[in-house]
């Protein structure tokens, strides 16, 4: 890891004390992506109108295999799993209202990025305006993909300008970047990690271990915020 030519990667994706100096200085310049559904939120908007309004549980599950196995990408998936969803607009809210929220740590996270210069944006492969109905207020860049709502099935359509990955891979090439998710749609988003949190219990995270990834895992935001200060206090 060298920092002087930006070569500031750390193998595995994770900095530790012994890096030094080095790695202080990396933190000190960080910028933050953050993963939506099921990252800032309880659980996935998503899987909750697929098994509420849609085809649900057993097609869900169905669905993630098939992603497991690559028979079809994260995006196919959702496109497939949203054409089943029979809701109008203001019943997908009235449900998501009561059984989707945010992390209630993430409002003070928010403030911790903006006190210390950290750029924040949430990088979603979800719905923009369901992502917009619960962190537009933020005023964080929000980068997701747009859906037709439609009562005979939503209409999901992959905006590849806001696919994390390319969006990560530009990102990367400016400063050292932290990487927040949970899901299957958050592993493209691996490799251009420098620090990496996987939401504990949850596929990135089972995903890291299997294949040796060095990750740290969270419950809340409060957690990220409190690991993120320990890594900005190691001494030089
Ligand atoms: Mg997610």
């Amino acid at each position: 890891m060298t920092f002087g030519n930006r070569q500031f990667r750390v193998d595995g994706g994770c900095p530790f004390p012994e890096a030094g100096s080095i790695y202080v200085t990396l933190c000190l310049d960080m910028q933050i992506f953050c993963d939506f559904d099921g990252t800032i939120t309880n659980r996935d908007s998503i899987v909750f109108l697929t098994e509420t309004f849609g085809a649900g549980e057993q097609f869900r599950l169905d669905i993630l295999e098939a992603i497991k196995r690559g028979d079809i990408t994260v995006f196919e998936a959702i496109e497939r799993e949203l054409e089943t969803v029979k809701a109008t607009w203001a019943e997908a809210v009235s449900a998501l209202d009561e059984s989707v929220w945010i992390d209630p740590d993430f409002p003070a996270f928010v403030t911790w990025c903006s006190e210390r210069n950290f750029p924040l944006s949430i990088v979603s492969s979800g719905m923009a305006p369901v992502v917009e109905h619960y962190v537009g207020r933020f005023g964080v860049p929000v980068f997701a993909h747009p859906v037709t709502v439609d009562p005979a099935g939503w209409r999901y359509r992959r905006d590849e300008r806001n696919d994390k990955k390319h969006l990560l891979a530009a990102a990367s090439r400016e400063k050292p970047l932290v990487f927040i998710g949970d899901g299957t749609s958050d592993v493209s988003a691996v490799p251009y990690a420098d620090i990496l949190f996987a939401r504990s219990g949850f596929f990135l995270s089972e995903h890291c271990s299997r294949q040796g990834i060095a990750h740290y895992t969270f419950t809340s935001f409060r957690e990220i915020r409190k690991q993120l200060d320990a890594l900005l206090s190691v001494e030089a």
